[in-house]
């Protein structure tokens, strides 16, 4: 497969621990994709001479296909975060994409309530979700959450509201203890339980952020009734059920 490169035409700084890039396509073809997908940008090699591709959900509507914008959190020790807020305006960087085939489907979101929950860094896929053009039609019948620790600076409610004008449904915050945090996961089920409620069970749901939160997420919304194949779920970090403690006898 040939290579496709995209070229940074903007970037802002945003927080002291993020940025917001536009890129348009190098070739200045449109760049069409459906509002909640991924681009996988290959930011250059590490010392091992390995390449270093991340995947960035699109934040930008997908009305606008001149060019697109991804945020992205400056990690301090992260390899690519830290490569990109050197990358000079007219760099080229190789990608692919988008990706992201759950958001892609054009028959989801079938009709129905829906809850799009986004932790932290994913509130990138729930604008971009919220921005498309498929899903106007769809958030009369939508509950928006953003789950986000106290010390959290990524996108402030100013620069969210910025973005999301125009979308009347501008996420319900909540303030969940850090990454780390062992009651993590019990406060966000608390929460989850207080939006609900006792009978509203979401036909369809899209899961972004910690892979820790996500994954009891949607167990418990399984649990209540949502059917698994109308859950979408996109896990940024965390992304792997952490090994269970290796037990030593004797
Ligand atoms: C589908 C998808 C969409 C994504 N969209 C975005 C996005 O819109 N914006 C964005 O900033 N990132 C996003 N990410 C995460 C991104 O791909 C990288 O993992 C992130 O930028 C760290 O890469 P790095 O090379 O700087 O860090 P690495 O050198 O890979 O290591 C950093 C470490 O930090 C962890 N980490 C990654 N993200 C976070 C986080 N948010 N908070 C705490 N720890 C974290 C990683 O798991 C890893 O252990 C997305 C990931 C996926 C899978």
């Amino acid at each position: 497969m040939s290579q496709k490169f995209l070229k940074l035409i903007r970037k802002e700084n945003v927080s002291p621990s993020s940025d917001i890039y536009h890129f348009e396509r190098a070739d200045g073809l449109p760049f069409e994709f459906v509002g909640g997908q991924y681009v996988i940008l290959n930011t250059g090699n590490d010392g091992d001479g390995k390449a270093i591709k991340r995947a960035y959900s699109i934040l930008s509507s997908d009305s606008k296909t001149d060019s697109f914008q991804i945020c992205v959190k400056r990690l301090g020790t992260g390899k690519a975060s830290s490569i990109l807020p050197e990358l000079k305006l007219g760099s080229e960087l190789e990608y692919s994409g988008p990706w992201g085939k759950f958001v892609g489907d054009p028959t989801w979101p079938p009709p129905g309530f829906s809850l799009i929950l986004a932790t932290d860094t994913g509130i990138t896929s729930l604008a971009g979700l919220l921005l498309s053009k498929k899903f106007a039609k769809s958030l009369d019948s939508t509950i928006t959450v953003w789950l986000k620790t106290k010390e959290e600076d990524f996108l402030s409610e100013q620069e969210l509201r910025k973005i999301l004008l125009g979308v009347p449904n501008f996420p319900n915050i909540f303030q969940i203890p850090p990454i780390s945090a062992p009651d993590r996961v019990p406060t966000v089920l608390e929460i989850l339980k207080s939006i609900l409620g006792d009978c509203t069970v979401p036909e369809n749901a899209f899961l972004s952020g910690d892979g820790n939160i996500l994954r009891e997420v949607r167990s418990e919304l399984v649990r209540l009734g949502t059917l698994e194949s109308r859950i979408g779920m996109e896990a940024f970090f965390n992304t792997q059920r952490n090994p269970s403690p290796v037990v030593t006898l004797g």
